[in-house]
């Protein structure tokens, strides 16, 4: 049996034989609010395995590098081992979330340009913005690297807009994690999925992520499967 290396809130991470190289279990366990929300969503872990799987191999065919190796059953992948900076960066397309309590923007408001934002990914904090000269303060990150994730972020926004839109989904917004590799590279990390990403119908904004969980909605597995059935039909 592998060694669990670390059990987070939606993912168990094993070693393999080779220490450059993970395995990524995905759970059914679903939480929010910084974890004082718990539940299960049926078949999350398959449906976000194979979603992430799906979306990090067409950004890798876009020329974005990131961990994922391949996956190697239905709630499982393998990925590059790396370091994770505790940074998680937003991007938001349309208003949504805490942008919208933060700043009174009213919800749905497609945004002129794309935004990024930084969150210092610490649990006991509950994962608080942060701004360049708070990194700085942290030394969680070096002002290129932050110039360099910002790059990415957006980069990475490039692909997936036009991804979703072709299967009629609206990237409301989205958080990435990214990793410091074996060769010293900044690479994306983690996860791309109805749990990380706001994805809506595009016709009637229908919301498929995981704010029908936050917010009670019902019909998550349901919606995480239609996100999951667009994502494959179509590639
Ligand atoms: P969390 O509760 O911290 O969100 P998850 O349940 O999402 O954790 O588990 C994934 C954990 O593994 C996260 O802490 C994430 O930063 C980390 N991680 C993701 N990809 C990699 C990787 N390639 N190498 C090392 N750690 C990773
Ligand atoms: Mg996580």
């Amino acid at each position: 049996m592998q060694e669990v290396l670390y059990e987070g809130k939606a993912k168990i991470l094993y070693r393999t034989a080779d220490p450059a190289v993970l395995l990524v279990h995905f759970k059914d366990e679903a939480t929010a609010f910084n974890a004082q929300k718990k539940g299960i969503i049926a078949r999350k872990g398959e449906y976000n395995c194979t979603i992430a799987s799906h979306i990090l191999q067409y950004l890798q065919q876009q020329g974005i590098a990131n961990h994922f190796l391949r996956q190697v059953a239905p709630q499982q992948m393998l990925v590059q081992a790396v370091k994770i900076l505790p940074l998680e960066v937003v991007v938001r397309n349309i208003a949504a979330g805490s942008l919208c309590q933060r700043l009174g923007i009213e919800q749905g408001r497609v945004l002129p340009q794309p935004i990024v934002e930084f969150y210092y990914k610490n649990d006991d904090l509950g994962d608080p913005l942060v701004n360049n000269d708070h990194i700085a303060l942290l030394q969680v990150a070096t002002p290129e690297q932050v110039e360099l994730l910002r790059q990415q972020a957006l980069a990475v926004n490039d692909r997936l807009q036009p991804f979703f839109q072709s299967r009629r989904l609206k990237l409301v917004d989205f958080k990435l994690e990214f990793g410091i590799n074996g060769h010293g590279a900044v690479i994306l990390a983690d996860e791309i999925s109805p749990d990380t990403c706001r994805l809506w119908d595009w016709d009637t904004d229908r919301v498929l992520d995981k704010d029908r969980f936050r917010q009670d909605l019902g019909g998550e597995s349901a919606a995480y499967a239609e996100v999951l059935r667009r994502v494959v039909e179509s590639t």
